[in-house]
């Protein structure tokens, strides 16, 4: 089912949660929602599933326009960070809930609820845990049955709210790639909310970057990453450096560098440099800053240089591969750097 969100608008008094929003998302896509907190994030959800009414614009599910349609009529399945499992019922009876509540025609007999209940457990892999109260789970196995229960009413999308954002790191990587399966499995439309960028990007088919209630870019997670269309973009996903220079005629000056702008001859006097830690090297071939190690780190299979640019003064984040063999940049030491890509941007007034 494709979720189609057009000029979407939402205000609390002179605040502005969503600012026009138009976004679709195809039908099977696993889409994030990244952006910091206060963005729209859970705005946006919440509009889609019907639970906020918008000032403006519209949503269509599978091209109905849904402005009309209670939110049981859009038949969502939503998972929240906090999702309140009943204390008092079991993980059966929990997962059960949407199907025991339908009356009339729409309620199914007992025997096909306990088939689809059961059929569940094992896609979320909690079989044998079905007579356990959530106070018996760990937080990880709450969050599955919490999915289990979305999932249970055959829902035409799903929508998660941070789902995971209340677990533990590896806990949380390790649901990221089982809710990656469940998602192939059961080709649902799915929006997924996070803030946590490396989440988003390892999760998702594509990434809408929210930012002031505005989409700043949607993109493939490999084109967020390598090719930010904004500062925002650049600084939001991602670790970068920034640095000031100028354009003039398709030529940039950067901290005594000349480098080629051939992608942008629009822009034209000051500019800012954005160049990814990892997209500096060390070399002594070509056009390169002279810089002075500050400090350096080692970390795993990476190590990490801080240096200053001799001319401009800047301070830079350099990226290398560490290891045994590979040159190490004590602190002190002459580096010449050089960026591999980067993006510009008009300096802000
Ligand atoms: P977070 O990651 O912190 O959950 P978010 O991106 O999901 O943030 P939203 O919950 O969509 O952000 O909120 C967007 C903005 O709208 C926030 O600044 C929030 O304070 C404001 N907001 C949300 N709901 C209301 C409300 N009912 N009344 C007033 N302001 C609200």
């Amino acid at each position: 089912m494709t979720i189609r969100i057009e000029n979407l608008s939402k205000r609390y008094g002179d605040f502005t949660a969503l600012d026009d929003i138009s976004l679709n998302v195809r039908d099977g896509e696993l889409l994030a929602l990244l952006g910091p907190s206060g963005s729209g994030k859970t705005t946006l959800l919440r509009a889609i599933a019907g639970l906020e009414q918008a000032d403006g614009g519209r949503v269509l599910l599978g091209g109905e326009d849904a402005s009309q349609l209670s939110v049981q009529a859009r038949r969502v399945g939503f998972v929240f960070q906090h999702y309140a499992l009943f204390r008092h019922m079991n993980v059966r009876e929990n997962i059960a809930f949407g199907l025991r509540v339908r009356r009339g025609e729409k309620r199914w007999p007992d025997a096909r609820i306990r088939e689809r209940v059961s059929e569940l457990l094992s896609l979320v892999q909690l079989e044998g845990l079905e007579s356990r109260f959530p106070s018996q789970l760990s937080g990880g196995q709450r969050q599955r049955v919490a999915l289990a229960r979305a999932l249970a009413i055959e829902p035409r999308v799903l929508l998660l709210d941070e789902p995971f954002g209340a677990l533990d790191a590896q806990v949380r990587r390790d649901l990221r790639r089982w809710l990656r399966e469940i998602h192939d499995r059961t080709g649902l439309t799915t929006v997924f909310v996070t803030h946590d960028q490396e989440e988003a990007l390892e999760l998702a088919d594509r990434v809408a970057i929210l930012n002031q209630g505005r989409i700043e870019q949607l993109g493939s997670p490999a084109e967020t990453y390598d090719e930010p269309a904004s500062p925002f973009v650049y600084s939001f996903v991602g670790a970068v450096n920034r640095l000031p220079g100028y354009s003039t005629q398709g030529r940039l000056q950067v901290a005594g560098l000349d480098l080629d702008l051939r992608d942008k001859p629009e822009l034209q006097g000051p500019i800012e440099l954005y160049v990814r830690p990892e997209h500096l090297a060390v070399t002594d071939s070509g056009d390169t800053w002279l810089a002075t190690v500050l400090a350096s780190q080692r970390s795993g299979p990476r190590q990490r240089l801080w240096a200053r640019l001799q001319e401009g003064d800047a301070e830079v984040e350099v990226e290398l591969p560490g290891g045994a063999g590979l040159p190490a940049y004590p602190t002190g030491s002459q580096i010449r750097l050089a960026p591999s890509r980067f993006g510009v941007f008009a300096a802000e007034k």
